[in-house]
């Protein structure tokens, strides 16, 4: 009888066990923070509170569950979850848009079978260019909202509006964001194989413990701090897809048509960019869409609101600005880049000159020495980034190939040692003991050593 009824029982429930195993997510479908709202939270946040969920580090549950479903898996089984990855060099863009972006993206909706993750980055926004300056590389928090949150027993979290380069302040409180760890003062790179929600990588003190709350210096920078939360959060808030990317140069055009004669010389007087008439034609004309602060300072200077460009929706001018009043805001838009003014027979010569440098920099390190953006470089020096990409790559790949043959040369001591004392050839596992490797396994290359040299070893035996 109670045979029958344990058949009875796993013959009904083999469909119904398949179905839920294959319709259950394999982590846990964690729910975001703060969804529909302009405090929605972030995907490098969610990630954090995900391995925190899975009570794991950020590392691990990067390299082992999510990579094995990016397009191109970027950080291979045998790295170490304690070991730096240069993926988490780019790994901040998470929040915004990018390959490594779409990866994360996909990988987590697949684990957690969510429809919102892509709610949590900046993807949907199709009318900015794909500057990745415009989220932060550093955490940026606001301890008051931490320590509510924490009073309340919710879950700490970071929302996407912290993490926008622009934005100083928080939009709840209107007091600046802390940038640096109340206990070691450093500054906390927004995601890292170490994250944790709350607490400093460094010294793993509290972030949301007591510091001193900072003011923003200026009544006019606050002002405009506070304009740029209530323009972006509502841009956050959108609840439908951008599908339009022309609503910008039909807006542009259409207010030039309505407010400036349809000339292109007065709209560009109108927005104190008078250099920059050519660009901003293109704009109208739909030819090159706006980087987001040259966006944002024509919303400003119109005095129309961002979400409605961005939408195509019907606006109209609420009140303007006077001229002086504009000429001191710009600054915060910081829309004279710093490569404007920079004459490039000097930073020609300067990149010449780390040619010589031994051993060579990163590309990506000398335009941080230089200060000047890396992709501004890149274009606009193509043959000496070449070279100077060139040597460090040949400089890596030496080193790289240096540290084979040290181990491959320990390998091989170790071998002839255990040989002569135990009269065999130690296994993998006994070799990687031996060796002081407590988590590494072998790569391929030495492998393949390791099957050489004791193929040599038998040989020798027989
Ligand atoms: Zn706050
Ligand atoms: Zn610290």
């Amino acid at each position: 009888m109670e045979d029958n009824l344990l058949f009875d029982v796993l013959s009904i429930d083999e469909d119904k066990v398949k179905h839920i195993m294959d319709t259950r997510s394999r982590l846990y479908p964690l729910q975001p923070r703060g969804l529909g709202t302009a405090m929605k939270e972030g995907l490098v946040s969610y990630i954090t509170r995900l391995s925190e969920a899975h009570c794991t580090d950020v590392g691990s549950l990067v390299s082992f569950e999510c990579s094995p479903n990016f397009e191109n898996p970027r950080i291979y089984p045998y790295h170490s979850n304690k070991v730096t990855s240069t993926f988490y060099k780019d790994a901040f863009s998470i929040n915004c848009f990018g390959t490594i972006c779409t990866d994360m993206e996909n990988a987590l909706t697949k684990l957690t079978q969510r429809s919102d993750i892509s709610e949590m980055n900046l993807k949907k926004w199709v009318f900015i260019p794909r500057n990745k300056a415009i989220v932060k590389k550093q955490k940026h928090w606001c301890i008051q909202c931490y320590s509510k949150w924490e009073k309340e027993g919710e879950a700490l979290y970071d929302p996407l509006i912290w993490s926008i380069e622009l934005i100083k302040i928080c939009p709840v409180h209107k007091t600046l964001l802390q940038t640096s760890c109340p206990g070691c003062n450093m500054e906390i790179p927004i995601i890292n194989n170490r994250s944790l929600p709350s607490h400093c990588i460094y010294c793993f003190k509290s972030l949301a413990s007591v510091n001193e709350v900072r003011l923003v210096e200026s009544e006019d920078e606050l002002l405009f701090q506070v304009w740029l939360c209530d323009s972006i959060g509502n841009l956050l808030m959108y609840p439908k897809e951008f599908v339009d990317t022309s609503s910008i140069c039909n807006a542009l055009q259409s207010f030039r048509k309505n407010y400036c004669d349809n000339n292109d010389r007065v709209l560009s007087r109108l927005f104190l960019l008078e250099n920059k008439r050519r660009q901003i034609n293109a704009y109208c004309r739909g030819a090159a869409n706006p980087h987001f602060n040259l966006l944002l300072w024509f919303c400003y200077v119109l005095g129309i609101e961002l979400v409605s460009v961005c939408t195509g929706g019907e606006f109209t001018q609420i009140k303007r600005k006077p001229n002086e009043l504009l000429q001191d805001s710009k600054k915060y838009f910081m829309l004279e880049s710093k490569w404007s003014k920079i004459d490039k027979e000097i930073v020609r010569n300067k990149l010449t000159d780390f040619l010589s440098d031994d051993p060579p920099l990163s590309f990506n390190n000398i335009a941080k020495e230089l200060n000047i953006q890396e992709s501004y470089l890149r274009k606009s020096f193509p043959e000496e980034a070449k070279m100077l990409a060139t040597k460090y790559t040949n400089h890596r790949t030496n080193k790289k190939n240096e540290k084979i043959q040290m181990e491959k040369n320990k390998m091989e001591i170790v071998i002839k040692d255990y040989y002569h004392a135990n009269g065999s050839v130690p296994t993998t596992s006994m070799l990687k003991k031996l060796m002081g490797y407590t988590h590494i396994t072998f790569k391929q290359e030495l492998m393949n050593y390791y099957y050489e040299k004791i193929k040599e070893f038998v040989e020798k035996k027989t």
